[in-house]
């Protein structure tokens, strides 16, 4: 009976330490993906700012969406 428990708890201690190991290798996942993005300029103001940020128009970006509307406007 008391080997019994000892396995439980030899189980999470062992499901406790796997969990922090994959917490730990997402986070050193999330760093080392330290890919370069693109750095794109609104159309509307001239300020850089990362693709994945700004708001694409066709070919044009834009920093927010009033200023893609912006463009629309005479
Ligand atoms: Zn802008």
């Amino acid at each position: 009976m008391k080997y019994l428990l000892l396995i439980g708890l030899a189980l999470i201690v062992l499901w406790f330490f796997r969990k922090l190991n994959r917490r730990r290798s997402g986070t050193g996942r999330a760093s080392a993906g330290r890919r370069p993005e693109r750095m794109v300029q609104c159309a509307r103001c001239g300020i850089h700012l990362p693709e994945s940020e700004s708001i694409r128009d066709g070919a044009v970006h834009y920093c927010c969406h009033e200023h893609r509307l912006d463009r629309h406007d005479p």
